[in-house]
């Protein structure tokens, strides 16, 4: 190992293990992002003042499929995030923290996935840190060209129900909900897409 590279992946670690905290990471999860061990993130990155999050860590396997619906529009554009930085050479956990970067900046008013919520879903896509087993992979929907999470053991050419379409149809006869996401629903649906699923394209492959 060439001299100074164990300093360098130790200030990446540190790093990294930072961001996580400010997005609100269980140590746990840092722990399996970072490496390091949970006495260090918890010397470093709490305190009695700013304690380390509790409660049950999350398990997405079976929760995706009885999410609501806009629970799982905002989950697959963070997976969505997270996988096409995976396809640009991105290392898996500055993935993670670059695509929930990204979606809480989309998302800024109000974020229904937490960090640990999308470690677990990416984690379940990849067959990373907790698990070998994909539970998870992205299809693109046919109609309107946004990637969507669908169960890996259903390989088809689309997701069997596309929350991005979906979302679009009840916008139009539901107006509590485009009233919940506070938007004004563009005439065009592709652009609401847009909007909705950045870095996605639309049918007409723009
Ligand atoms: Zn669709």
């Amino acid at each position: 190992m060439p001299i100074g590279s164990s300093i360098t992946v130790k200030v990446h670690a540190l790093s990294l293990a930072q961001d996580c905290a400010l997005l609100g990471a269980r140590v746990r999860t840092i722990q399996y992002l970072t490496g390091l061990p949970a006495f260090e993130l918890l010397r470093m990155l709490f305190s009695a003042r700013h304690p380390a999050p509790r409660g049950r860590t999350p398990d997405s396997r079976e929760w995706y499929h009885r999410a609501n619906l806009l629970h799982r529009v905002e989950a697959s554009v963070v997976i969505g995030s997270f996988t096409r930085m995976r396809v640009a050479g991105f290392a898996p956990a500055d993935a993670l923290v670059a695509a929930y970067q990204d979606y809480r900046t989309l998302y800024s008013r109000h974020c229904r996935i937490s960090f640990d919520r999308a470690f677990d879903l990416a984690a379940h896509t990849s067959a990373l840190w907790i698990t070998c087993t994909r539970s998870f992979h992205m299809v693109r929907c046919g109609r309107c060209g946004c990637e969507a999470i669908d169960a890996a053991s259903l390989r088809r050419s689309g997701p069997s129900s596309c929350p991005f379409c979906d979302l679009l149809q009840r916008l139009d006869r539901d107006p509590r909900l485009a009233a919940s996401l506070k938007v004004h629903v563009p005439p065009c649906p592709e652009a609401w897409i847009r909007e909705l699923a950045p870095g996605t394209q639309t049918s007409d492959g723009q």
